[in-house]
């Protein structure tokens, strides 16, 4: 009897990308790892959150999802393929994008039936009459009425064109869509009406969701996993309900604290860690945390910690190394 095992939706394995960056105009080249050996695993209809302050490499670990970047190295699977050796149009049509801000996302100069049925006209699905229905279809879907397909952009609300980049993405009935702060540009009254919309469309197309963002509170919303994301690493990642209960990196503890004490007037959750975000070109010593962190000890200034797993947990910090605690190595 054979065992049938089935391979992740998306995975990735060791994957880093590392710019190289001149100070000045005669200053020396020095090299950014923007996203530094990260490793995840996404199963069918799982909703991963990935969270992070600004500039800790989440969207360029989006975009080497979408095929935008190329990983300096590592590899990128999709059911099991690396998507280097998978056709374009067809990766096209298994992964979709929605990004932050709908109106810089879609053309102004096109109707709204035009922008939602350009992947099927690029991707040559059906013909006028199929698209224009299928353009009809979607905007139900989405809950917006088949009129606004001869709006424009500029005529439609922040939440209204966020609605249409989400028909854009749907329309090619994609297996995975990379959420990339999908609510962070929109009203604070708009953004849970866009979270309960992707709620339910997960469950109704069985979608798989990466959804990136800076806000913990927005993540607790709709994800089933969460990966925290610190200066291009993955530092924990843990099944939702046990992170908010029990977070264990005191990054993690901190982003907690910031979703606790919000202020409407920021954007950002002021995380209260003190020191500033390090400059990922020069990163601190050991544990990269070890300037902002209230329970850095003298091992963490030198050394840094190595990827521990337990029952589906997983944290980068000495605070659980082996004689502390039974977490195995990652
Ligand atoms: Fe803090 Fe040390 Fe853990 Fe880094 S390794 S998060 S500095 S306790």
């Amino acid at each position: 009897m054979t065992t049938e095992t089935t391979a992740p939706v998306l995975e990735l394995k060791n994957v880093s990308k590392t710019y190289t960056i001149k100070q000045g105009m005669f200053g020396e080249k020095k090299p950014l790892r923007a996203v530094n050996d990260v490793s995840l695993k996404l199963e069918r209809g799982d909703v991963l959150g990935l969270v992070g302050e600004s500039g800790c490499g989440k969207s360029t670990l989006a975009k080497i999802l979408l095929g935008l970047e190329a990983p300096t190295s590592g590899e990128v699977l999709v059911d099991g393929e690396p998507i280097g050796d998978q056709n374009r149009r067809i990766l096209a049509r298994r992964i979709q994008p929605i990004f932050q801000d709908p109106y810089s996302s879609l053309n102004p100069r096109k109707s709204i039936r035009d922008i939602i049925s350009l992947p099927l006209r690029v991707h040559k699905i059906g013909n006028s009459a199929s698209q224009e229905k299928a353009v009809r279809d979607i905007l139900d879907v989405v809950g917006l009425p088949a009129r606004v397909m001869n709006s424009y952009p500029n005529q439609m609300s922040g939440g209204q064109r966020q609605r249409v980049a989400i028909a854009r993405a749907l329309i090619m009935k994609p297996e995975i869509v990379i959420c990339d702060e999908p609510t962070s540009a929109l009203d604070v009254s708009v953004q849970s009406q866009i979270l309960n919309l992707l709620v339910e469309l997960r469950r109704e197309f069985g979608l798989t969701y990466l959804f990136i963002s800076h806000n913990l509170a927005v993540v607790e919303h709709l994800a089933t996993r969460v990966a925290v994301m610190y200066l291009g690493r993955i530092v924990e990642e843990s099944p939702v309900d046990a992170l908010f209960d029990a977070p264990r990196h005191p990054y993690t503890e901190a982003l907690l604290a910031s979703v606790l004490t919000p202020d409407p007037d920021l954007d950002v959750p002021d995380t209260h860690l003190g020191a500033a975000y390090p400059n990922p070109i020069d990163p601190p010593s050991g544990c990269h945390f070890h300037p902002r962190c209230a329970k850095a000890m003298d091992i963490c200034k030198q050394t840094a910690p190595t990827l521990l797993a337990e029952g589906g947990r997983k944290v980068e910090c000495h605070l659980y190394d082996e004689n502390r605690t039974s977490l195995q190595p990652a």
